[in-house]
């Protein structure tokens, strides 16, 4: 997806802060964060959003969480607690339609619900 920001990021051909990289997964600091940390963990596989998932990205979407566990704990939010979103559809906010696991916290969030 020669448009897409997040496959830029990815390819190295747009500039970003990684926090972490693998075979399957980066993950960068959001360039507007919302909470003092506010990472985006994003796979390399260029998916729209949660409604294009298939099948055999079940592995990988459970990857994404297993590294959002690791960030948490090295950023120092495991406790107290953070939060994680993955927006999708334009009424849900979603901007970037490359599927992303957004990891905040470092301060108090009001509670959802
Ligand atoms: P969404 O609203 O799609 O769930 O989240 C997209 C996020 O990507 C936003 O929080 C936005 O600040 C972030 N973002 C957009 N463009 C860039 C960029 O070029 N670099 C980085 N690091 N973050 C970006
Ligand atoms: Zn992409």
């Amino acid at each position: 997806m020669t448009d897409c920001i997040f496959c830029k990021i990815i390819n190295g051909e747009l500039p970003s802060t990684n926090v972490y990289n693998d075979g399957q997964v980066t993950a960068f600091r959001d360039i507007n964060p919302a909470a003092p940390t506010h990472i985006l963990i994003v796979p390399k596989k260029h998916i729209d959003s949660v409604n294009e998932l298939s099948v055999e990205d079940e592995p990988l979407i459970g990857h994404l969480f297993l590294i959002a566990k690791q960030l948490a704990a090295q950023e120092g939010i495991a406790e107290p607690g953070y939060r994680l979103v993955i927006n999708t559809g334009a009424e849900s906010g979603q901007t970037v339609n490359h599927v992303h696991l957004h990891l905040l916290g470092g301060r108090q969030m009001r509670a959802l619900g």
